[in-house]
């Protein structure tokens, strides 16, 4: 009998820890799941990339069609393989279906173009292209990028779950120990007292954490155990105690608080020899209110005991841990804000209110602009401290019965119950906008954050809590994707203040000390090997770290506002740097990066023209190479900015062209002459067919459109044979040079024989 029922509690309690145990599991896998459906859906992008290309190829009419449309054909087959991958991994089927749908305009579009070339329809080509082509590619980029963040998204909710299902399974583990232990305890109790009499009943109980009083029906303690004892003793030093307790009698019914007195009163006095009675009461003691669960044992009819054995368990710490899990299961851990499940029932709760006071509600969803980079840059710690501290901002702004909610990542959502009209809602987006423009601090770091966020009011825009948060979703989404978010920031009060530049102290006090250098490497004539120019790789002597590499520091300049100043003492070492090879006879066309944030500033074309001024260098001896991502954060600005600098007779270079996600014919209208083909292209060109291919492409393509082909990441001599293969302009690459400082690029320019590549390679 015994052994069945200790079976069954095992059985029981192997079942509870299980369930939450499997659950976690699960969830841990379906997170690692959606991380691989990513992987599978960035190759299906690379299959749609391989695709552009072709179709550039057969534009550029090197290939004959029937090849081109063999390799479409196999491309699209790799990129439906992937995306049903990605889809059996757990992407949405209604991401997938989009996807295939905007793909299949897409092959249909190409497969168009290709017949008009192949009847040698040119121009019709290049106008359908140009009206069809393009457009249907550009279509599926958002909605694959999109369809990546959902996976990002799922993967992360699954990670916070099972999180929450690890807590859940500990605490489930520490219930049970503790109840298995109290009914043990108690049980025993019970056991001894009553087959071996008091000596050894107290023993017990002397040692038990538990309470242990005997009372009377009117709570009149005649034994306490030494725990009571020493509870009731510190009950007595609480001001304003109702009793001294070191000595008896204790009264337990006076002890508890007021609000339980009646309950354990009339448990005392119905309880009955044949059942024991379990009831929870509040002590205040001096650490504050403690909760204890009773279990009252009417030993009155035992001779050894004459009276009701109470049985007191601490359970305050359970208590709490259990209220931290409801508040858990409502609140997002990180920041402590009402999560989406909560946010969902307030928002239910307004609407209901709404219909009764015919009041609307109003919905605003914030989603940070860029933070990713934040977290890429300054690490986790840093982009987690500025989610906690954005509730608080926003929360100064706004009224009481007002909800800040986190969804996921860095979106939150506003609910503002009982709100006005759109205008008034305009009017509290663009305060938050506003608390959230001043730079956050962070452990002696100045972040700049922005934010596009997405108004909906209830009744025009929806009526329930999905539709309205989806909506919200479209409209953070345009605000994003059109800068309207930023537009209704106060013109002035954007750009470059002083205020923000960071303070970052070690990285200001670099630049003034000198600490940032430039190394130089060799842009090479693929043809004739001639050194035909150098890139200015910037690098940090940092005196305790060793030589820092830009990838460690750049990024982090860009927010803090330090990118101005730094790219102005590049551009002036580089500039002082090819002022000395001009008076050594020997003059040199020198690159310089430009990053994102500095084709933001409209002082920039005349930053640069001041420079070559001072330095007394020709304009067309300047490079400045700028990426394709740089230029698309805000195009407009960007090409004013680009084409100032056109003008100044300076040089522009698409860096890393091949890496983002515009195409070729985006860039035409940009004053720009020369392509850098990313390095991650050529470095495995001769083992990837598919980058090869690319590589072909984009030299064919960009030499049809005017451009100067530079070949970045050329490390192996087979490559290098290759790229002249390809009719490849200029190579830049550690098989011809690692980037070297001015005095040992000088040696190396020297030593080097003139016609070495002519012989390898024409
Ligand atoms: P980038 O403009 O694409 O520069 C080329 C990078 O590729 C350099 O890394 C260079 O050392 C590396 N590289 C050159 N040949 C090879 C090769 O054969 N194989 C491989 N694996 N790598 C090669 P570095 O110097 O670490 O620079 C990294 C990035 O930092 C640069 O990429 C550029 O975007 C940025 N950067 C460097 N200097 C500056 C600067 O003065 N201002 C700005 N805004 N950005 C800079
Ligand atoms: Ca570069
Ligand atoms: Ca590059």
């Amino acid at each position: 009998m015994v052994i069945k029922a200790r079976l069954g509690a095992v059985l029981l309690s192997a079942l509870v820890f299980a369930l939450p145990a499997g659950i976690t599991l699960t969830l841990k896998h379906q997170g690692e799941q959606a991380i691989a459906a990513k992987v599978h859906l960035q190759a299906a992008l690379t299959e749609l990339r391989i695709q552009d290309a072709l179709e550039w190829r057969a534009i550029s009419d090197r290939v004959p069609f029937a090849d081109v449309r063999q390799e479409l054909s196999a491309a699209r087959r790799r990129g439906s393989n992937q995306l049903s991958k990605a889809g059996s991994l757990g992407l949405s089927s209604a991401a997938v279906d989009r996807i295939v749908q905007l793909s299949t305009s897409y092959s249909q579009a190409v497969d168009e173009e290709v017949r008009l070339l192949s009847l040698g329809q040119q121009e019709q080509a290049l106008r359908f292209d140009e009206d069809q082509v393009d457009p249907a590619f550009q279509r599926i980029l958002p909605v694959v990028e999109n369809a990546g963040q959902e996976l990002e998204r799922d993967a992360q909710r699954a990670q916070s779950l099972s999180d929450f299902g690890v807590l859940l399974t500990v605490l489930l583990f520490l219930t049970l120990v503790s109840v298995v232990q109290s009914r043990r305890r108690r049980a025993e109790v019970r056991d001894q007292t009553k087959r071996q009499g008091e000596a050894r009943y107290r023993s017990l109980i002397n040692q038990s954490s538990d309470l242990v009083l005997v009372v009377d029906r009117g709570g009149l303690a005649s034994f306490l155990s030494p725990s009571a004892e020493r509870l009731f003793a510190s009950l007595s030093a609480v001001p304003g105690a109702r009793q001294r307790a070191d000595v008896l009698p204790v009264n337990l019914i006076s002890a508890v608080d007021p609000q339980d007195q009646a309950r354990l009163s009339a448990a005392l006095q119905t309880s009955d020899p044949g059942r024991e009675t379990d009831l929870e009461v509040q002590l205040t003691g001096p650490q504050g209110v403690l909760t204890f669960a009773l279990s009252i044992q009417d030993l009155t009819t035992e001779p050894s005991v004459g009276g009701l054995v109470v049985t007191a368990h601490d359970i305050t710490d359970r208590l709490a841990l259990q209220g931290e899990m409801e508040h858990r299961a409502l609140h997002d851990p990180l920041t402590g804000l009402p999560n989406r499940t909560l946010l969902n029932d307030r928002i239910e709760q307004s609407l209901r209110a709404d219909v009764r006071a015919g009041s609307s509600t109003g919905l605003l969803l914030l989603d940070l602009d860029r933070f990713k980079q934040i977290n890429d840059t300054f690490g986790h710690h840093h982009g987690d401290e500025v989610l906690i501290q954005v509730g608080p901002r926003l929360a100064r702004v706004l009224r009481d019965g007002d909800t800040v909610a986190r969804l996921a990542g860095d979106e939150f959502v506003v609910l503002l119950p009982n709100a006005g009209v759109a205008a008034d809602l305009n009017v509290i987006a663009a305060k938050l906008q506003a608390v959230l423009e001043v730079p956050f601090h962070v452990e002696g770091v100045e972040l700049d954050v922005e934010v596009s966020i997405g108004v909906v009011r209830s009744g025009e825009d929806g009526l329930d809590a999905s539709t309205l948060l989806q909506r919200a979703d479209v409209a953070m989404y345009a605000a994003k994707t059109q800068n309207l978010g930023v537009s209704l920031y106060d013109a002035a009060a954007d750009g470059h203040s002083p205020a923000r530049l960071a303070l970052f102290g070690d990285l200001r006090r670099a630049l003034e000390r000198g600490e940032l250098i430039l190394l130089y490497q060799p842009k090479v004539c693929i043809q004739t090997g001639d050194v035909v120019g150098v890139e200015a790789l910037v690098r940090w002597e940092h005196p305790e770290r060793g030589l820092v590499l830009p990838d460690e520091f750049i990024p982090f300049t860009e927010h803090t506002g330090l990118i101005g100043p730094l790219t102005h003492h590049v551009l002036d070492v580089a500039l002082a740097q090819a002022r000395q090879w001009c008076d050594a006879g020997r003059p040199l066309p020198v690159s310089v990066n430009l990053s994102a944030r500095n084709l933001l500033d409209v002082g920039l074309p005349a930053q640069v023209a001041e420079l070559l001024a001072a330095r007394g260098v020709a304009p067309e001896l300047l490079h400045l190479e700028v990426t394709e991502s740089a230029i698309m954060t805000e195009p407009v600005r960007a090409q004013q900015i680009l084409e100032q600098l056109a003008a100044l007779g300076v040089l522009l270079s698409i860096d890393d062209f091949g890496a983002g996600y515009t195409s070729l014919s985006q860039l035409k209208n940009l004053p720009v002459s020369e392509l850098k083909i990313d390095k991650s292209f050529v470095m495995t060109m001769t083992e990837d067919h598919s980058n090869a291919l690319i590589v072909r492409s984009v030299v064919d393509l960009g030499h049809n459109l005017g451009y100067t082909l530079v070949a970045e990441g050329v490390e192996t001599e087979q490559a290098l044979t290759a790229l002249a293969g390809l009719g490849c302009d200029v190579a830049q690459g550690y098989h011809l040079s690692r980037p070297i400082t001015a005095a040992a690029f000088d040696t190396w320019r020297s030593e080097r024989a003139p016609s070495r590549l002519t012989a390898n390679h024409v």
